[in-house]
Parts: C-alpha cells; sequence; structure tokens
C-alpha cells in the first residue's frame, strides 16, 4: 500500500524542569504501516505516553520529523492537527476521560459535533457503535452510573466515531481489572482485524502479548521491536470516514453553535447556584438601569402632562422680579387695564386675571380652609381643566359678581363626604360669603400624586369686591394664539407691560420654558443614575469573567478531552463564549422581567405617576447584556482556548 502510515524520524522530546531539560523522548526512529496492530510496552517513566501524544498529534516533538501518510506534521497548522485528531486518530486513555455531565450517547458524539455531522446522523451512529459494545442499554446513562468497563466502552465509541483510521490506546486496560480488561482487548483486536491500525500502550507484558508487534522503549529510546506472528498487513481502512469534507458548511457551523449552546446550558444546570450568583450582578445592574430610566421617563411625562394641561403654550405674569420677592404683595400695579390691554394684541388667545386668598369653607357642620381662587371665565379653558357636574361659570357671572363657585373634587369629598348628595345648586359658606356650587371639577394632578389642597373657584370680581377689597391681580394668565411663537408672545407681553407700567415691576414665565428646564433636567438626572447603574453592569460582567476564567481552569480536562477529540481551539473558544453569553443573556432576561415586576408593583401603589418601559429601552437592555458577556467573556474564552492538549489532560 505504498508509503508507511506512520513515520518517525529522529524523534526528541525535551522538558523543562526548572532549570534543567529533560529528554523524555531520545531518538526515537520508527515506522508503524496501515493495518498493524501494535503493542508500545515499557516501565513507567519510560516515555511512552509522551510517544503516544507525539504520535496523535496533540504533542509536538522538540526535534525530528513525524509524518503522517507522507505529511510532515511540523508543516501543520494547530487547526490541521486538531482536523486530523478528529478525522483519522482515536484516542483511549486510561482513565477513560469522558465528561461527567453527559450521557454515554452525548460523549459518544462529541467527536461527530466537531465534525459539522448533522444530529440524526450522528445519533443513529452513535448509538450503532454503542449497540456493538453492548451499551445498548446504557446509552442515557452518565459516566458515573457506569462500571470501569464500560466507560472504557463508551470510550472506544466515542475514538470510532469518525472512523478513527488509528485507535491511540494508552493504558487502556490499566484501571480494569482482568476479565474487563481482556474483553476490551478482544474489541480492539476486533477493530484491527476490521482494518484499523491498533497502537496500545501499556506496561503489562500480558496485554502486549495480544499485538503482533512490540515495541519496546526504556529511559526515551526503542530498545526493542518484534514482530510475531505471520501476517502482518491487514486490508487498509476502507472509506469509513465519511466525514472532514463538507464541514464547515453554514449548516455544520449553525449546528455546532447549537451544540455549544447546549453544552453551556447542561454546564450551568451542573453548576446552578454558582450561576445565578455569577447572573446576579447582571440582573441587578439590568434591573437598575431598566428601573431608572423608567422612572425618569415617568417623572418627566407626568410633569410634562400637568403642563400641557396649560394649554398649548401659556404665558403667567406676576408682580415682582421673580418668585421670592419679598415685595410683590404691596405692588398692585398689576391691574385689570393690563388685562385689557393683552386681550387687544394679536398674539393673545385668551387672557384671564386671577386673584386668590385663603379662607375656610363651611356646609352644615362640616368645615375646612380652602384656597379661593379668583378667575376669569376663560380660566378654565386655558388651564385645560375638566368639569366632573354641572358647569363653569361664565362671562355674566364675572360681569354680575356672581356668588357662584366651583369647587375642585377635595373639596367636593370634603363637604360631601358620603358622594350621595347632589352638590349642585347647595349653597356653601365661604368665610362668611354664601355661594351657590354651579360646578365640580375633576381630580387634579400636580407632580406626584394627587394634590391635597382644597380648592374653590369664584368670579375674580366676587374675589375682589368680596374677600380682598382690592383691585389688583396675583396674575394674569395668558394662552398664546396658535399662529404666534410662545418667545415672540413672550417679548411682546413684555414690551406692552413695560410701556404700560414704566418699569419693569412684573415677571412672566413661559410654560415652554417651564417644560424645556423640566425635560432637560429629569434627562440629566436619569443620565447620572444610569450611569451609576452601568458601572454597575461593568462590575457585573467583572463578575462573569472572574467566574469563568475559574470556571475555565476547572473544567481544563474536558478542554482536553475535547481538543484530543478533535475540537480546534476556535471550537473551545467559541463554546466558552457562548456560555458567557447565555450567563448574561438570563441574567438580562431576569433582569428585565424583575424590572418590569417592580414597575408593575409600582404603578399599583403609587398613583397619578407610572413607570414607563420603552420597548426600546428593553431591546437595549437585551442586547446590552449579550454584549456584556461577548466583552467579559472573551478573555477567559481565549485563555482555554490557548490551553495545549497535552497540558490539559494531564490535569
Ligand atoms: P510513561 O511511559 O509512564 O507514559 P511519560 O511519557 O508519561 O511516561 O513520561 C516520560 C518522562 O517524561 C517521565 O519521567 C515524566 O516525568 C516526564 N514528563 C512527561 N511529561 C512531562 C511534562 N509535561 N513536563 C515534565 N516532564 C514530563
Ligand atoms: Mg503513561
Amino acid at each position: 500500500m505504498g508509503q508507511p502510515l506512520l513515520v518517525l524520524k529522529h524523534i526528541r522530546r525535551e522538558f523543562r524542569t526548572g532549570e534543567d531539560t529533560f529528554a523524555a523522548l531520545k531518538d526515537i526512529n520508527l515506522t508503524i504501516e496501515a493495518g498493524e496492530m501494535v503493542a508500545i510496552i515499557g516501565a513507567s517513566g519510560s516515555g511512552k505516553s509522551t510517544l503516544m501524544n507525539i504520535l496523535g498529534c496533540l504533542d509536538r516533538p522538540t526535534s525530528g520529523e513525524y509524518s503522517v501518510a507522507g505529511r510532515s506534521a511540523a508543516d501543520m497548522s494547530p487547526d490541521e492537527r486538531a482536523d486530523l485528531r478528529r478525522d483519522h486518530f482515536g484516542f483511549i486513555f486510561q482513565r477513560y476521560h469522558l465528561l461527567e455531565e453527559l450521557t454515554a450517547l452525548d460523549n459518544v458524539e462529541i467527536p461527530a459535533i466537531y465534525s459539522g455531522r448533522g444530529p440524526a446522523a450522528r445519533h443513529r451512529r452513535a448509538t450503532d457503535l454503542l449497540s456493538r459494545l453492548g451499551m445498548g442499554a446504557r446509552l442515557m446513562h452518565r459516566p458515573n452510573q457506569l462500571s470501569g468497563g464500560q466507560q472504557q466502552r463508551v470510550s472506544i465509541a466515542r475514538s470510532l466515531m469518525n472512523g478513527a483510521d488509528v485507535i491511540l490506546a494508552d493504558e487502556p486496560t490499566g484501571a480494569l481489572d482482568k476479565q474487563t480488561s481482556s474483553e476490551v482487548l478482544d474489541i480492539l483486536k476486533e477493530l484491527n482485524a476490521e482494518g484499523h491500525t491498533v497502537i496500545i500502550v501499556t506496561h503489562d507484558a500480558g496485554v502486549a502479548a495480544h499485538a503482533r508487534r512490540v515495541i519496546e522503549i526504556s529511559d526515551g529510546d526503542i530498545v526493542s521491536d518484534v514482530r510475531q506472528g505471520a501476517e502482518t498487513a491487514a486490508p487498509s481502512v476502507n472509506g469509513r470516514n465519511e466525514t472532514g469534507a463538507g464541514r464547515r458548511g453554514l449548516a455544520g457551523r449553525l449546528g455546532g453553535l447549537r451544540e455549544a449552546a447546549r453544552m453551556a446550558l447542561i454546564a450551568m444546570n451542573a453548576h446552578r447556584m454558582r450561576s445565578f450568583l455569577t447572573m446576579l450582578g447582571i440582573i441587578i445592574g439590568i434591573a437598575s438601569v431598566l428601573s431608572v430610566v423608567a422612572l425618569g421617563q415617568g417623572t418627566s411625562r407626568s410633569v410634562l402632562a400637568n403642563i400641557s394641561s396649560l394649554g398649548t403654550s401659556t404665558l403667567e405674569i406676576f408682580p415682582g422680579t421673580d418668585f421670592g420677592d419679598v415685595r410683590s404683595g404691596k405692588i398692585k400695579t398689576l391691574v385689570l387695564d393690563d388685562v385689557r390691554a393683552l386681550q387687544m394684541e394679536r398674539f393673545a388667545g385668551d387672557v384671564t386675571p386671577t386673584v386668590s386668598t385663603s379662607s375656610t369653607v363651611r356646609l352644615g357642620s362640616t368645615e375646612a380652609s380652602v384656597m379661593v381662587n379668583g378667575v376669569g371665565d376663560r380660566y378654565f379653558a386655558v388651564k385645560g381643566t375638566q368639569i366632573r357636574q354641572g358647569r363653569f361659570f361664565d362671562a355674566e357671572s364675572v360681569r354680575s359678581i356672581a356668588q357662584e363657585v366651583v369647587i375642585d373634587d377635595n373639596t367636593f369629598r370634603t363637604l360631601f363626604p358620603l358622594r350621595t348628595e347632589r352638590p349642585i345648586g347647595t349653597i356653601i359658606l365661604i368665610g362668611k360669603v354664601p355661594c351657590r356650587i354651579v360646578g365640580v371639577t375633576g381630580a387634579q394632578q400636580s407632580g406626584f400624586g394627587a394634590s391635597q389642597n382644597l380648592t374653590v373657584y369664584l368670579p375674580y370680581t366676587t374675589v375682589q369686591a368680596r374677600f380682598l377689597g382690592d383691585s389688583s391681580l396675583r396674575s394674569i394668565l395668558l394662552r398664546v394664539g396658535d399662529a404666534t411663537p410662545s418667545s415672540e408672545a413672550l417679548v411682546s407681553a413684555t414690551r406692552i407691560l413695560d410701556q404700560r407700567h414704566g418699569r419693569r415691576d412684573f415677571f412672566i414665565l413661559n410654560t415652554d420654558d417651564i417644560r424645556r428646564t423640566i425635560t432637560s433636567t429629569t434627562e440629566l438626572l436619569t443620565l447620572l443614575v444610569a450611569a451609576i447603574a452601568v458601572i454597575s453592569l461593568i462590575v457585573g460582567g467583572i463578575g462573569v469573567m472572574n467566574i469563568m476564567l475559574v470556571s475555565v481552569v476547572e473544567r481544563t480536562r474536558e478542554i482536553g478531552v475535547r481538543l484530543a477529540v478533535g475540537g480546534r481551539s476556535g471550537d473551545i473558544l467559541e463554546q466558552f463564549l457562548i456560555e458567557a453569553v447565555l450567563i448574561t443573556l438570563i441574567g438580562g432576561i431576569l433582569g428585565i422581567a424583575a424590572a418590569l415586576g417592580f414597575g408593575l408593583v409600582f404603578n399599583a401603589l403609587v398613583s397619578g405617576f407610572s413607570l414607563i418601559y420603552s420597548p426600546v429601552l428593553v431591546a437595549l437592555a437585551f442586547g446590552f447584556s449579550s454584549l456584556i458577556g461577548l466583552a467579559f467573556g472573551f478573555l477567559p474564552a481565549r485563555s482555554a482556548a490557548k490551553l495545549d492538549p497535552v497540558d490539559a489532560l494531564a490535569r
């Protein structure tokens, strides 16, 4: 069959131990033909495993040349060596090296996952292999539910999964009793008879006697190479490995991702508590970012809704230089003539004066303090106030100084605790003035929650005449006409009042300004708190990174096994990255759920104000949490992918 399968020339393998270097293999020259059954025998520490690792392309010699089917191993990239292990070599270890968390079937399927074979095909083949090895009834058992001999059968099935031209068995019977040992040896002999090249490492001459060729090594050198029996060449391995080609197709890659996700879920499930604690940082981070932003949006929307109830844009004119001006009470220059003058202007929609005082309200034996607002008939239109019963008073009421009153919801509740009486038409006493109720407004909203103040509205003329005895105004409320920008109206109104008063003894509030200030203030606050929450997310990410690093160390042996059966370092990287992303993603979903749950409770308990979760924000949180997984999972995943297969297996 032409060239020999495996050729080693002057192979030397040195290990550094501190300052010294130690040559585990000194000068190995060896040729193995396809179809041979070879036993490598030697004392413990003689270099058998080292040789085996080089043969299987798990390890590389310090010097010398190793070629597989004519190709020099030194010329191959790490991925090519991984592919060789995956498609042509099958490893069997003394300690089986099965993955504890997977069933027998799953363990056997691993090499086929790396070669991109579809689930149905690999399921079938793994089942066949296991059945053939007498394990048909134990497909769903985990390694710790199997005896040593059974585990070794699983590992033999795994080695055969992708064909295994060459089976490399390192002390396959070392941990088995005599009976089981000979069963395993029979299986290996049978496989050799079918055409597999079998190389067994052993320190047991009895085991070696089963092979047709026995190579003895001692202290890193071959000391004898003996062929026993007649025939050597068995039929060469046929087209059994129908794997390899076509692997990294899209379907194969997607299948690989799905498997990696499944593995990640299995790993997370195996360490539920730890996974949850790892997620906790992300859960808290995502939940707080979402809640804080929802709070901010809720606040600003509720405040803006209040301002919007003032109409599209309004100006409110007060005496004095600003709020808190102590002299404003004494300034009497804001008068009805100002209202009339403003009413003449084109920019003015509705203009209404307001005056106010406080007093008591009484009905029968019920008495309460009340805020008395004297307003024009257009006041309610400007304010956008809703009426629930009755009507507002009209221009005629204002002109005739009518003793008519509109009460707010709080006053209604206070005066009519039973809510059954009809308030409209009832006469109540405000101070000493009897007034007839003509209307009841809806509940007022202010800032946070409903206001508790009692407020009643009378025509301003009535308040001036009956309560104040004074004709100056508390404020003038002006709705800017639709055609004029509020800034322009502000300038015009200021000019007109300047002219009329001769000096600046008033100030004007512009709702547009207030709206803008509130919006930007809440946005800024939201941003600040959200930034703090983002920091907590990053801390959560670092937590994930930490735990993943620990998990990589803990699972070093698993990584070694995966590399030995043909996983590329890219596959390992992918697996750990997906695990990190899944952790943060699930954390993110739990965080979103927590935030929404908090929102439900909050909205149920707090009235007049609600948390607002925008779908965009939720989607962002979702995306951001997976991004954290990618960012903070990369370092651990890379450290896993960079592991040396031999080192990893040895640990
Ligand atoms: P065995 O024949 O028992 O399988 P090995 O091939 O495992 O022997 O080891 C051969 C020698 O090389 C031993 O002395 C061992 O201590 C040494 N050795 C093996 N691997 C390493 C390593 N990674 N670093 C240092 N020394 C090693
Ligand atoms: Mg060994």
